[in-house]
């Protein structure tokens, strides 16, 4: 028995339902990529609809018509035109809002003139009754020439119905329900003796859209076919008034609304929640609540994973055979997985909170109060999520940065993402702080010390800002803006929605950029556990012959200690560290700190752990007051302390400004689908870190 396979593509405009009908119809059975170059999000999921018929199904990107004036229609157009694509459609569905349908039915038509196979799903069937709508549905499949569907995802009706419409896809009329020569017959007349075995719409498509169509000979059509800009547009506008005279004469039999019927609880609550006041009150109110519990909540599972990770290393070091490969199981994979692990209770919690917000049709209130503030520095009001998640982590923060459909937008606000103060600085900024700001009040009223940390806040929040203001100035990064505030209703979020969004983008993250920081973890493990030459090997010879010769009678306990700092001296690591002395030195950082500054590139907060070790506290050493009196009382040769104000500051604002940390790095060339916008990054930042931190210690030195 052989098995039949559909491409069945799920097409709509922005909030219409496509995700919720796709979760209905596939599961969990789906597939999360980017489109080859670009990264807007791709979803394939899978439904067999009976023993014989498999369906592969496609979740589109929202799409508002076929006058593409952004990536994401691009994508649309790109698939539809293209017949050789593995994913062509035997079937396209377009999905509309029973609220919308008027809006909603331009891309249907337009869609409908390429002739493929197409269902009309008017979704969000259960609305109907309370917004007083009755639909004509004889008369609407009459004149739209194909089968409609009814579904609410909400109410779980209409899916088997769409099952058995996309089993029967042959049956389907394919005829076009508008003439697309009748927006300017004789150019269409040349265009189709030209090309007699093209359809004429599709030739439209291909003059007027920027899209890679390969099929077709493109230039040919275009060179002799060439209209100037202002024409092509006005014919543009021309069809899409066209489109609409049809759809009003369609809709006013097929449609009636009976307002009496219809609450007003919406434009209630919008009044509320966009006021010019109350609108911010509210929206930092809801923000304050979910940061706060995403960092209470989350440090449970944090702390457990954590001890759990910890735990196994110590297990398979006890446990394995001694050697090469339990080293490198138990000081490399292990918390290097343990590296990738610990991010997912914060990236659900966040997650979580952002998917009932979107769903519920709060988050389209939040763009459209923060829009016109955020635009000025090239940032959208969407934005605004990732900027403050920063906080706790860049990586969920960035992740959410997805919700941002214009690319420019979206890829400023990723690159400066990772500028926001984030949890992993504070044990930095903590103990630099403690090392070299009195403990003194201010008018007797202001730590001295919070005061600095809340300052080096500032400087993070302004940076990003500041260079989002720079990006937008230098980045030349083709799209063309278009504000269309969706204003959803509000509605209670489906449980359904919420999860499978939560999982997907946890999974994105583990199997994303969870390879990269394994494999970051991994080459940080042998560089810092191997080294060449006698001197790494021969380390326990070498320190018990110092210790057991001297003459100041040491204390044979602080052998092991001493043996870990000598190999890690004169580990790849160790000899990295005194190799960029001379680079760092202007900074005011000795070889020691090097190493912890080359350490702690994979996370920020191995910085301390770093010192720990070099200053040889031993392994009880996460308490800070011993790391900080170790390092208080280090100093150079000639007597003078490591750790002096100069030093100090030079090094809170070398991590304030610097990339430190490869996991950032791993999941913006996951998101961006290069390896070009996170070395921008990271030189952009860390260039930009080392030019302030010198400058203030040369100054305060
Ligand atoms: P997409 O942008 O087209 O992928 O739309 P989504 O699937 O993300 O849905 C947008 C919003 O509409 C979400 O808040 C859904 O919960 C909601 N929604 C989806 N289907 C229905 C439905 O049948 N009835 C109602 N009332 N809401 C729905
Ligand atoms: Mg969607």
């Amino acid at each position: 028995m052989s098995i039949q396979n559909i491409n069945v593509a799920l097409i709509g405009n922005p909030n219409t339902g496509k995700t919720s009908v796709f979760n209905q119809l596939t599961g969990l059975k789906q597939q999360v990529g980017n489109y080859p170059g670009i990264t807007v999000e791709k979803k394939l999921g899978f439904c067999k609809l009976t023993n014989t018929i498999k369906a592969n199904i496609l979740d589109l990107p929202g799409t508002y018509s076929l006058n593409a004036s952004s990536i994401d229609e691009n994508v649309v157009i790109e698939l539809l035109l293209n017949k050789n694509d593995k994913l062509f459609p035997d079937v396209a569905v377009v999905i509309t809002d029973v609220e919308n349908l008027k809006r909603n039915l331009l891309l249907f038509t337009q869609i409908k003139d390429l002739e493929i196979p197409t269902i009309l799903v008017i979704n969000m069937a259960d609305r109907m009754k309370p917004k007083g709508i009755s639909l004509d549905i004889p008369h609407l499949e009459e004149q739209l020439k194909t089968k409609v569907v009814l579904v609410s995802t909400r109410k779980g009706f209409g899916i088997d119905d769409l099952k058995n419409q996309i089993i029967d896809y042959k049956s389907l009329s394919t005829e076009p329900c508008m003439n697309a020569s009748s927006i300017d017959e004789e150019y269409f007349d040349k265009l189709r003796k030209a090309f007699p075995n093209q359809l004429l719409y599709k030739l439209w498509l291909v003059i007027t859209q920027d899209v890679n169509f390969l099929n077709l000979e493109r230039n040919e059509i275009r060179n002799t076919f060439t209209k100037s800009h202002s024409d092509l547009k006005r014919l543009q506008q021309k069809e899409t008034i066209k489109r609409y005279q049809f759809i009003n004469d369609t809709l006013k039999i097929g449609q009636t609304i009976d307002k009496t019927n219809a609450t007003d609880l919406r434009s209630k609550l919008d009044k509320v929640l966009t006021h010019k006041i109350f609108g911010y009150a509210i929206f930092f109110g809801i923000l304050l609540l979910i940061f706060q519990s995403i960092f209470d909540w989350s440090s449970y599972p944090m702390d457990f994973i954590d001890a759990t990770f910890a735990d196994l290393a110590n297990y398979t070091k006890n446990y394995l055979p001694t050697g090469e490969f339990t080293n490198l199981i138990s000081e490399g994979i292990i918390p290097g997985i343990g590296g990738i692990v610990i991010f997912i209770p914060q990236i659900a919690f966040l997650f979580l909170f952002i998917s009932v917000l979107e769903e519920s049709g709060y988050m389209s209130r939040v763009v459209f109060l923060m829009d016109k503030i955020m635009r000025r520095y090239g940032l959208s009001g969407k934005s605004v999520v990732p900027l403050i998640s920063g906080t706790a982590c860049a990586i969920p923060a960035i992740m959410s940065a997805r919700n941002i459909e214009n690319w420019k937008e979206r890829l400023i606000t990723i690159l400066v993402t990772p500028f926001i103060t984030c949890s992993a600085r504070l044990p930095v900024y903590a103990i630099l702080i403690a090392l070299i700001i009195p403990n003194n009040r201010l008018f007797g009223l202001f730590s001295l010390q919070g005061a600095t940390l809340m300052i080096l806040y500032l400087l993070g929040f302004g940076m990003a800002i500041f260079s989002a203001y720079i990006l937008n100035k230098v980045l030349k990064v083709k799209t063309k803006s278009y504000f269309v505030v969706e204003m959803p209703n509000y509605k209670l979020p489906l449980f359904k929605n919420v999860a499978i969004n939560v999982i997907e983008k946890t999974k994105s993250f583990v199997f994303g950029a969870g390879k990269i920081i394994l494999a970051i973890s991994i080459i940080l493990w042998f560089l810092g556990s191997h080294g060449p030459g006698k001197d790494f090997k021969n380390a326990q010879q070498i320190v018990e012959k110092e210790v057991y010769t001297s003459p100041l009678k040491i204390n044979p306990s602080v052998i092991p200690d001493r043996v870990s700092e000598y190999k890690l001296e004169h580990s790849y690591i160790g000899i990295i560290g005194k190799s960029i002395e001379p680079v760092i030195r202007p900074l005011g950082y000795d070889w020691k700190i090097g190493i912890a500054v080359v350490t702690s590139f994979a996370a920020r907060e191995v910085f301390v752990g770093t010192l720990a070790t070099i200053y040889s506290v031993g392994s009880k050493s996460d308490d800070d007051l011993t790391i900080k009196n170790r390092m208080e009382s280090e100093v150079h040769d000639d007597g003078t302390k490591v750790f002096n104000f100069a030093t100090g500051v030079s090094l809170l604002l070398f991590y304030a400004f610097a990339m430190q940390c490869a996991s950032t790095l791993a999941i913006t060339k996951k998101e961006t689908n290069s390896w070009k916008w996170p070395m921008v990054q990271l030189i952009f930042m860390s260039g930009f870190a080392y030019i302030a931190a010198l400058i203030a210690y040369q100054i305060l030195k």
